[in-house]
């Protein structure tokens, strides 16, 4: 009929893609191919910002850290089965440190794959995703697509955040229907993130243990950073005078170097305070579990702040589970104490910044050697000064001696500007998170990256080129992972955990237009990473670094497994 050609239709592409715009979404990060490169084509032409990268590992990686720094699920696009797998290691990464994020897979012919007759790319994807995210869901009707973004967005912000797969079969995206029922059908999320407040009684219990505490600390983890609660947990931690202890990621959120920092007195901390607050961080291997050797023989009682209420009691009991969004949990607490709270003792902080200040101080002649070749202390002591100078800087982190080296020596000022290998202590983020850094925040971005690490990202460098994004990259290259000395015992083959030796990463980067530069002194890198930063060219920077320096596995060796036969 005449009326049926007038009318006006939409498709399952608009649909996809107009759910995700109505919701706030901004920018997609993927791999295009089949079925979904006409997806990514359309979304940039409605205005979407479309990262295209060369691995759906890295782009995964990229929308998570979004995730983390805007508190709106970051969104990784990707084709069926192999791009998918590929995409689902950074979905599972995202959700073990509860980072939100929609991973939105293509995937193949329903009937086909679900009477397993060999599509192409066949894979039965919504059941392997499903045990590795918070929450999985398909979309077989265009109708349901409205309906299936926004319980993809709650799942991923709402509660503890984290990874949600969306899976869309190929067949959906030229469904059509009529475009007014279809603009009906999608569903702009109202309060994605409730808060969630904490109870009176809870408060009131955890209160009463801190009055009482003789040497009280306070851990903030990344779920203090990912709330945006700043201001109170500053206030919180001003107003009681208690010492805080930031995990990596949680740097920043007060200065490194505030005078209640306890960061650079880890040790003592741990050890000998009585009562623990726990401000969005877990009692996991990153805290030897709450207990044994590190945390002393003193007996110690927890308050635990976080939105989760099955991560109580999940390691030693906790003696004050505050259960609620960090927000909401810490203006309670202000609240509550009023103002006769007693701040902590002069004794107790007094002993925790003398051998704050000590540690500092046996530390420092180190940072300070301008020597060639650099060790890993020199060599972080120069990045040291420059986070110092320009703080708003993003800082990526990743390797073995390369991370354990730097979360300790290279202080910071802001909240949210570091990023790195997380819970699982994972390689190959540092190039999918220095790309979304520099995407989601447009701050120079300053990656600091083992060899190795490196590697398993590197390609990205031809994205950032491409997107001309400022970000430098600093490789610190000791030929190897761990050290660059390893040698194969029969003589036929290089060790098994070395490299091309004296390798030219910054090369890598000159293939791609972009700037590479070799440094083998801490004054020469320096330099470099100024004059990439003043100038916001992607910049790759080869530092040469003693093969010798570094030890196996950083500051974790002692989870490598020993054999006890030894080879006669
Ligand atoms: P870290 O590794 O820095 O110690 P974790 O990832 O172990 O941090 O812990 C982060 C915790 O923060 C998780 O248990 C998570 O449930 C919690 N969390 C995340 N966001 C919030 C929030 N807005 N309010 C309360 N807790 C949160
Ligand atoms: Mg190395």
């Amino acid at each position: 009929t005449v009326e049926a050609e007038t009318q006006e239709l939409t498709d399952g592409f608009h649909l996809v893609i107009d759910a995700l715009k109505l919701n706030g979404i901004d920018t997609i990060y993927g791999v295009p191919g089949i079925p979904i490169t006409d997806l990514g084509r359309m979304a940039q032409e409605e205005g979407i910002r479309v990262v295209s990268f060369r691995h759906e590992q890295n782009a995964g990686n990229a929308a998570a850290i979004a995730g983390f720094l805007t508190k709106k699920p970051g969104i990784c696009l990707t084709v069926s089965a192999p791009g998918f797998l590929n995409g689902l290691t950074a979905l599972a990464n995202a959700t073990t440190n509860c980072f939100p994020m929609i991973l939105i897979s293509g995937s193949s012919e329903r009937e086909i794959v679900d009477l397993q007759q060999g599509d192409y790319e066949e894979m039965d994807q919504l059941a392997i995703a499903k045990p590795l995210c918070k929450a999985a869901f398909r979309v077989l009707h265009a109708a349901d697509i409205g309906i299936g973004v926004a319980r993809a967005i709650r799942a991923a912000v709402s509660g503890r955040p984290g990874g949600v797969y969306l899976d869309l079969p190929a067949k959906l995206f030229s469904q059509v229907m009529d475009a007014e029922a279809g603009a009906k059908s999608l569903v702009k999320v109202i309060d994605p993130a409730p808060a969630q407040l904490p109870a009176p009684a809870a408060v009131q219990r955890a209160l009463d243990l801190l009055k009482d505490a003789k040497r009280p600390l306070i851990v903030l983890g990344k779920g203090a950073a990912y709330a945006q609660a700043d201001d109170e947990i500053r206030t919180l931690i001003e107003k009681s005078g208690i010492p805080f202890l930031p995990m990596s990621m949680a740097k920043g959120i007060l200065p490194d170097t505030h005078p209640q920092s306890a960061g650079a007195a880890r040790s003592l901390v741990l050890k000998d305070s009585d009562v623990v607050v726990l401000i969005g961080a877990r009692l996991n291997w990153l805290l030897s579990h709450g207990k044994g050797k590190s945390w002393g023989d003193a007996p110690k009682k927890f308050i635990q702040i976080d939105i989760e209420p099955k991560e109580m009691d999940s390691n030693v009991e906790i003696a004050a589970p505050l259960v609620g969004d960090i927000g909401s949990c810490v203006t309670a607490l202000i609240d509550g104490m009023g103002e006769s709270f007693p701040k902590a003792s002069s004794d107790w902080t007094g002993s925790v910044a003398s051998k704050k200040d000590a540690n500092i101080a046996k530390m420092a002649p180190r940072l300070l050697k301008n020597s060639s070749p650099m060790d890993f202390h020199s060599a972080l002591g120069a990045l040291r000064t420059i986070i110092k100078e320009r703080p708003d800087t993003m800082l990526v982190n990743e390797g073995a001696n390369t991370l354990d080296l730097a979360r300790g020596i290279i202080d910071m000022y802001e909240p949210r500007k570091r990023l790195d290998v997380g819970t699982w202590g994972v390689m190959g983020i540092g190039m999918g998170f220095a790309i979304a850094a520099a995407v989601e925040t447009g701050k120079p971005v300053l990656a600091v990256e083992g060899d190795s690490a490196f590697g398993f990202s590197g390609m990205e460098v031809e994205t950032i080129c491409r997107y001309n994004l400022p970000v430098c990259v600093v490789v610190f290259n000791n030929n190897g992972i761990y050290r660059g000395t390893d040698t194969d015992p029969t003589g036929r083959d290089p060790g098994t955990t070395v490299f091309v030796k004296d390798s030219r990463y910054d090369k890598m980067m000159e293939a791609f237009g972009g700037v590479g530069v070799n440094v083998t002194t801490p004054h020469e890198l320096a330099a470099a990473v100024n004059a990439a930063i003043d100038s916001g060219r992607p910049t790759l920077i080869n530092a040469v670094i003693d093969p010798e320096a570094g030890s196996e596995s950083g500051n974790i060796g002692s989870l490598n497994p020993q054999s006890v036969v030894k080879k006669k």
